[in-house]
């Protein structure tokens, strides 16, 4: 017996992968908060080796589309260029040693952010999600797939507005790497196929605004080249 639901059933938000007409389905976004320690300075906060911090954003903030929109309820949209990685399976538990063997592929990905939001929500102590977790909150790049580009541990991730860079880091200076992250998160959530998690951001944050084209790169990876509108 076909189940009957009661509203029309809601898409599944997905992203093209490169080299093919098929789709990554989006299951969860997952993002990590202060892996490079210059960003951290910047934003004044403090650097932790320990524990990675992570908040989430939900699955359709996914925007795999040249044009962004630009988000209501902000005056200070800023722009944080990270790696993300797609997950093929998951688990609990993760081996950091076989952690890579989850993964799908990689993407180059934003974590757009109401700065202005966020630092209302620090400074009494809210949850970040007004912050974070908006509509069209994390444009991503076509995702390469680890079986064609490997699993790359160095190499530089950039952004430009406009045309003048922003922000350029490598990302063998992440706090937590690839593997890291992937067992951590799995110590509190169960990681599960079509899992995006964005690793990130360099410092150099900043203010992007309606007409500001970006363009995000990282070696090996499709670019992610877009206008806010
Ligand atoms: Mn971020």
């Amino acid at each position: 017996m076909t189940a009957e639901f009661v509203i029309p059933v809601p898409g599944v938000p997905s992203v093209p992968v490169a080299g093919t007409d098929a789709r990554f389905p989006v299951h969860r976004i997952y993002c990590v908060g202060r892996n490079y320690a210059e960003h951290a300075k910047e934003m004044g906060s403090v650097v932790d080796r320990e524990v990675p911090t992570f908040f989430m954003k939900p699955a359709d903030a996914a925007w795999p589309h040249a044009d962004a929109p630009y988000p209501p309820a902000t005056t200070n949209l800023h722009h944080e260029v990270e790696l993300v990685i797609a997950l093929a399976s998951g688990g609990t538990d993760i081996d950091p040693a076989r952690a890579l063997d989850h993964v799908f592929g990689y993407a180059v990905g934003l974590d757009l952010t109401r700065r202005d939001l966020q630092a209302a929500a620090k400074a009494k102590g809210n949850p970040w999600d007004t912050a974070k977790g908006f509509d069209a909150s994390a444009p991503i790049a076509p995702i390469a797939p680890a079986a064609a580009i490997g699993h790359p541990a160095a190499g530089e991730l950039a952004l430009s507005i406009n045309g003048v860079e922003r922000q350029r880091a490598d990302i063998a200076t992440m706090i937590f790497k690839v593997p890291e992250i992937l067992a951590a998160l799995s110590r509190l959530y169960t990681l599960a196929p079509g899992d995006l998690v964005f690793t990130g951001t360099p410092a150099g944050v900043g203010p992007l605004r309606p007409g500001d084209a970006f363009e995000a790169t990282f070696p090996g990876l499709p670019a992610l080249r877009g206008t806010m509108r």
